[in-house]
């Protein structure tokens, strides 16, 4: 990272317009990447800055930032060759993509979008034709993903339409401008797409609930953490919001519910038993991670069965543990002594 502009920079900037010294070689930012781009040697772009950020010291505390009107303030930028070459690439994918084009907004915008969109492989060092090469779908992965960051990575954002207080001299690196955690993001942002393209199985924690209710961290019943989802799948794989009774599920009664989500396996289960969840569809939903079918018992033969497989009487959910339980990283983990209770359960199956 390249220091902020000092204060005689600054003086300078904000009177020419320019940020270079004297004493280096005089260029234009590019207004992507940041290198100083020679004179000539680019087109020249002249965008406005209506406003400027002050740093205000505050003693004993983190300095304040204020945003202060500035009469309109223009400055030049350039575009060096890469940067270039990768924005014509973008204007192409206007014409090319013309219903996701129209579904960004008007032409210049569409064409903001796409330069967005390739600008974030450019900066973590990956090959943005990549992206153009993969067609349809990839193009419309990296959209989704790029997008929303993209724009904020451009040198122009650091001087239009807020000329920013930690705005940076370019300098002969690209994207020298760039905070580590920025380019961090990217990185991730572009794993993500690739998980996606390749939609391989990936691990998706529960929602966080909703605004009115905040979801435990696991499973209500078994525990687990993670369910397993394709990325289609990863929004809806844990089912709606539903709240439960600890009190029926082996637990302290609470005067309210507590509120969660069902894994798969335990929804499959729960559902197969009624709507609520109940102590039913918890040995239910323990008996299908088994994998484990108890056979329909005739009414005389319920109290044996129960009497053979007496730990079931003790089970407790997960959400019936006390407040601030991890999640468990495999579904059940929390009951002691779940494989002999699973050979308990098979044997006292076979013996019927
Ligand atoms: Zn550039
Ligand atoms: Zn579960």
């Amino acid at each position: 990272m390249s220091p902020s502009l000092t204060p005689d920079e600054w003086k300078r900037f904000l009177t020419t317009g320019s940020t270079t010294s004297p004493d280096t070689e005089p260029g234009l930012p590019c207004r992507d990447c940041g290198v100083l781009v020679a004179a000539g040697e680019g087109p020249i772009e002249t965008v406005t800055a209506t406003e400027r950020e002050r740093v205000l010291p505050v003693r004993s505390s983190e300095p304040v930032i204020r945003t202060e009107e500035i009469l309109p303030f223009e400055i030049q930028l350039s575009q060096c060759s890469r940067c270039r070459a990768r924005n014509r690439a973008a204007a192409n994918l206007v014409d090319e993509y013309p219903s996701l084009s129209r579904s960004l907004g008007d032409r210049w915008y569409a064409t903001l979008a796409f330069e967005a969109m390739l600008l974030v492989p450019d900066v973590v060092g990956m090959d943005w034709r990549s992206i153009v090469k993969g067609g349809q779908k990839s193009v419309r992965v990296a959209m989704a993903h790029f997008r929303p960051l993209g724009g904020a990575a451009r040198w122009s954002s650091l001087v239009t339409p807020v000329i920013r207080h930690d705005a940076t001299q370019p300098t002969r690196i690209r994207w020298r401008h760039l905070s580590e955690e920025l380019v961090d993001r990217f990185r991730d942002a572009y794993g993500e797409m690739l998980a996606d393209l390749t939609d391989g199985p990936r691990m998706v924690p529960p929602p966080e609930g909703n605004e009115f209710r905040t979801a435990l961290r696991g499973c209500l019943l078994c525990g687990v953490g993670t369910a397993t989802a394709m990325r289609n799948q990863a929004s809806f794989v844990w089912g709606p919001l539903r709240g439960a009774d600890p009190g029926l599920l082996g637990g302290q009664r609470l005067p309210h519910d507590i509120y969660g989500y069902l894994c798969p396996t335990c929804a499959r289960a729960v559902a197969s038993v009624g709507p609520g969840i109940g102590p039913t569809g918890m040995e239910k939903a323990l008996f299908a991670f088994l994998e484990i079918t108890p056979p329909e018992l005739a009414e005389d033969k319920v109290a044996e069965f129960g009497r053979t497989t007496v730990q079931v009487s003790h089970l407790r959910a997960w959400c019936a543990l006390p407040a601030g339980t991890p999640p468990n990283v495999t579904p059940w983990a929390h009951v002691s002594g779940l494989g002999e209770l699973a050979e308990g359960l098979r044997s006292a199956i076979g013996a019927r």
